[in-house]
């Protein structure tokens, strides 16, 4: 057997993420990184950058199947201590790295010290576990011989807690000078095998170069900005905007192999082909162009029309869907996109010619109607996308997506190539962080929401209230989430708890106001929740900034809001209130 260098201790890994998190000035955290990571032989590269990431997991499509209570009932183990303390600890520090840190150090950790090849594969043995108790198991045996400052950087890579999540640039740089590869090359090889552990490994064998899209493995995707009217898309464009629906559902990339493997992957990167069968099944028609790579939306639709996203939310969340389910609420995907295409990758063509390449599939005619495509238009005026605007809603879809034809695809990036227009502009991505218990027939369901924006952008950044509402959920999913609350459930108050900020929701209304009532400093008329996005971490809910940004649009007369009742688009003026007589928030 070939002898293998030994791996690094775990607590030199923690130790350099300390330091490069109180370390002030860019360049020297970059440095320091660099020369740590410059020391790792290759299979402890992988490792460290994966966790420098904030990921516990190299596979960005697999699961820890860890949760909140999982990761609590392993460390109370481990630190032979109680629910109640940790939950103590955590209200000390909101957060579970220290809290874990605090209740490990009150006893000495079990021998042989951990070295990285160790937590990978113990984090492994918990993705692998069979069950949640073995995974529980499993995570204590890393706790038990974890020192408090290991154990502080091991739970926030289990809780994915963004505080450990170096900048993704940062990394990028780190790797670059670590191994004196040119920055722009490693930027480019991260974006095109969306790993970083890979980009690493191509980076240390002077091979970065030969990066490239992997059919079968998801890359991020690209994401739009807003915009506020009609008026500003033509700002925006050369003289003709390339205008497309924008289709509510959700977003999905199709992988079909050259071996005819096929994977739906959702926009968390997590492998939803099975939730989707009908979908999968009909993508085996493309064999012949594979292997391929579509990106696109999922939607309920039935006789050529949409149908409404609250159908798609029962198909949400059903690994396996029953034969009924799937022929009450049949699924397609609107195809927008071409990013590989029989062995080529696209991401860096533009966007004229990746369309031009995926209307060449001739998808609707050989799927059956199930892989769509989307509804494309121009538009040389504000009336002409005003027009497209209503035909778009005729069409039962959300608004429109404004293109750039010249653009590469950016993965994971917020750029100005895709733009977006939507019915209501105006909803912000909050994190719930106390639940209420209901009134009449909801007193014995958490049914009232508090939720908060983050301060900044900064991964340590406070969490401030902005607003509170009843849910629009129904009642089964009233009763789940009163479930989930109670395991997360940080202090209770007896009507109020707080919750460990882990639910992630939009929030629609009818306009923002400055206020004292909540930290934020802002407050929303008729707040109410759009949907639970099980889509979105904390780390992307929206900032104070993008608040402040909103309520500046409001004030100018330009933004698009939804009103009260009905949700239909309305233009509200800087003096204009709508919805009297509406309720207001509550509290
Ligand atoms: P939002 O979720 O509001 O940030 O809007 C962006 C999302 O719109 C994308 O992530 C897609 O899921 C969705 N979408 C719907 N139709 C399109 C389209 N034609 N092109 C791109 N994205 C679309």
């Amino acid at each position: 057997m070939a002898t293998r260098d030994p791996s690094v201790a775990f607590g030199q890994l923690a130790d350099t993420a300390a330091t490069v998190a109180s370390t002030r000035s860019k360049n020297a955290k970059r440095d320091h990184l660099a020369a740590f990571l410059r020391r790792l032989e290759p299979q402890d590269l992988a490792a460290a950058t994966i966790f420098f990431a904030g990921r516990p997991l190299a596979d960005p499509a697999a699961k820890l199947g860890l949760g909140w209570v999982q990761q609590g009932a392993a460390l109370v183990a481990a630190a032979g201590t109680d629910e109640g303390a940790l939950r103590e600890a955590y209200l000390r520090h909101s957060d579970v790295g220290d809290a874990a840190a605090e209740l490990l150090a009150r006893r000495e950790p079990e021998p042989p010290a951990l070295t990285i090849a160790d937590v990978a594969a113990g984090l492994a043995e918990v993705a692998g576990a069979g069950s949640a108790e073995k995974r529980v198991a499993a995570m204590n045996a890393l706790f038990r011989r974890a020192t408090a400052d290991e154990a502080r950087f091991l739970a926030r890579i289990v809780s994915r807690e963004t505080r450990i999540g170096l900048r993704e640039g940062l990394l990028e740089e780190a790797v670059a000078a670590a191994f004196d590869a040119d920055l722009d090359a490693v930027r480019r090889a991260h974006m095109l095998t969306g790993a970083i552990d890979e980009t690493a490994r191509l980076a240390r064998e002077n091979r970065l170069a030969e990066a490239g899209l992997h059919v079968g493995r998801p890359i991020r995707f690209m994401l739009a900005s807003p915009l506020a009217d009609a008026a500003e898309v033509m700002r925006r464009v050369d003289g003709e905007a390339w205008i497309e629906d924008k289709y509510d559902g959700i977003r999905a990339q199709l992988h079909l192999d050259a071996a005819g493997q096929i994977r739906l992957f959702s926009r968390d990167l997590n492998d939803v082909t099975r939730s989707f069968p009908e979908v999968a099944a009909a993508a085996g028609a493309l064999a012949d162009a594979a292997p391929l790579v579509v990106d696109g939306e999922l939607v309920p639709w039935r006789a050529g029309s949409v149908l409404d996203f609250a159908a798609l939310q029962t198909r949400l969340g059903r690994v396996r869907p029953s034969a009924e389910l799937l022929q009450e609420v049949p699924v397609v995907l609107v195809a927008f996109d071409l990013l590989h295409h029989a062995g080529r990758d696209l991401i860096e063509t533009p966007l004229r010619e990746r369309r031009a390449a995926l209307e060449a599939l001739g998808l609707p005619e050989r799927t059956g109607e199930r892989l769509l495509l989307s509804h494309v238009a121009s538009a040389r005026s504000a009336e002409e996308v005003d027009r497209h605007f209503d035909g778009a809603r005729a069409r039962r879809n959300e608004g429109l997506m404004v293109k750039d034809p010249a653009s590469v695809y950016q993965p994971g990036r917020r750029g100005l190539g895709w733009l977006k227009l939507k019915k209501a502009l105006a909803t912000l991505d909050c994190v719930v962080v106390g639940v209420e218990w209901g009134h009449g027939k909801r007193r014995d369901v958490l049914s009232d929401y508090t939720f908060a924006v983050r301060e900044t952008d900064a991964t340590d950044a406070s969490l401030l209230t902005i607003g509170k509402a009843y849910t629009g959920l129904t009642d089964t999913e009233i009763a789940e989430m009163t479930e989930r609350f109670r395991a997360i459930t940080l202090r209770d108050f007896g009507r109020y708890r707080t919750v460990v900020p882990e639910v992630v929701v939009e929030i629609a209304f009818d306009r923002l106001m400055r206020s004292s009532r909540h930290r934020s400093g802002f407050a929303m008329r008729f707040p109410r929740i759009v949907r639970i996005r099980d889509d979105k971490t904390p780390a992307e809910t929206d900032t104070l900034a993008s608040v402040e940004a909103l309520f500046a649009e409001q004030a100018s007369g330009r933004i698009l809001l939804a009103t009260g009742a009905g949700g239909e688009t309305e233009r509200i003026a800087a003096s204009g209130a709508t919805g009297d007589g509406r309720r207001t928030e509550a509290g």
